[in-house]
């Protein structure tokens, strides 16, 4: 009799690696936002406490309905999902068969060829250009009759870098009519640089674009998992399909919904932030650093070889940042103070 084994590929699945969490060590290692919910958030969640005998609403109605005026799109074409990780999984599952191909730069956000691997997709590599950015021609190549999706990461977790709407137009126009790019755009609300587009409009007149959003950065609800897809009706309808039974809960629905009442708010500390970024970026510049401009909340160190030795002194120092053995470092933008640190120990690292 065969014993029982969980799946055999799973044992080549690679491993999602977590942002760690060290008593007394600042984590600048999972690209959260430092400030907590603010206050009218927090009393939404609270008031909603009372409620939580009851399941949440599986379609997420109200807060489709939200972001249907927000972003002025029929709630047709809106997906919700347990953190965009979980979209990028049902994106995946929605339009991927077995040994079907889901594209991506790499390096790029590690859940991508996880999520491929778990659907029974094959997922492919593209590497990034020496000035770790999406190599769109490349990709483009690298298109056959098995792909089925493509992820474009803008801006791209880990590096920082983004695409212009002039590149991103041309790939469009060159991508095969059967290939679903999805547009995972986590990092929108830390963009500053007006080229970069925001990706909803290429979804009003192309029937194969879908964007990913999520709360968990800028609206600083990481711990509440909400994130949603703007997609093409078929596709969002697709969405819902393989979604896991309520795996949106009502807390997060409900504080999503008061993030967006306190959008203003949020949005001006993401404007702190991006102003961090650059002084950050900057000082490490005037170290000898190599640093690609960023449009997200964090900071790349394309450091090869002597990653891990980084990652270790910056341990020593307290600071916890996420190391990609080999390849490099990213930093996430703190609070001012955590910041400072971070500079002083770069320092010292760079004079090692
Ligand atoms: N996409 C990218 C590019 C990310 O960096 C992340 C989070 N690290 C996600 C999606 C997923 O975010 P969440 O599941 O918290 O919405």
């Amino acid at each position: 009799m065969p014993s029982l084994s969980p799946r055999s590929d799973l044992e080549s699945l690679p491993k999602y690696v977590p942002g760690r969490t060290i008593e007394g060590a600042i984590k600048l290692a999972s690209n959260e936002v430092p400030g907590g919910p603010l206050p009218s958030v927090q009393q939404a969640v609270t008031a909603a406490l009372t409620t939580v005998n009851r399941y949440p609403d599986n379609g997420a109605q109200a807060l489709r309905e939200r972001l249907s005026q927000e972003l002025d799109v029929p709630q047709e074409r809106l997906a919700i999902g347990c953190g965009s990780v979980s979209l990028c999984q049902q994106m995946i599952q929605a339009v991927c068969g077995p040994g079907d191909e889901a594209l991506f730069a790499w390096r790029s956000f590690e859940a991508y060829p996880i999520v491929a691997q778990v659907a029974h997709a094959v997922g492919v590599k593209v590497p990034l250009t020496p000035a770790h950015g999406l190599d769109l021609d490349a990709m483009l190549a690298a298109i056959t009759e098995r792909t089925k999706l493509v992820f474009v990461c803008n801006p791209n977790n880990p590096t920082g870098t983004a695409l212009h709407a002039e590149e991103i137009e041309r790939f469009l126009d060159a991508v095969p009519p059967h290939v679903l790019v999805v547009l995972d755009e986590a990092y929108k609300e830390f963009v500053t640089d007006s080229e970069v587009p925001d990706g909803v409009e290429f979804t009003r007149t192309r029937d194969n674009v879908a964007v990913l959003r999520t709360f968990s950065k800028a609206y600083g609800l990481a711990g509440l998992r909400v994130g949603y897809a703007v997609a093409p009706e078929p596709i969002a309808q697709a969405l819902q399909q393989v979604y896991v039974a309520f795996s949106v809960n009502s807390l997060a629905q409900i504080a999503a919904i008061a993030s967006l009442d306190a959008a203003d708010e949020l949005l001006a500390r993401c404007r702190d932030i991006i102003a961090e970024r650059e002084r950050v970026r900057d000082a490490l510049l005037e170290m000898g650093y190599e640093i690609p401009p960023s449009q997200a909340n964090f900071v790349w160190f394309p450091l090869g070889e002597r990653t891990v030795a980084f990652a270790e002194h910056m341990l020593d120092h307290k600071l916890i940042v996420r190391p990609f053995a080999g390849d490099g470092a990213r930093v996430t933008i703190g609070t001012p103070e955590e910041n400072d640190q971070l500079l002083a120990a770069a320092r010292e690292f760079a004079a090692i």
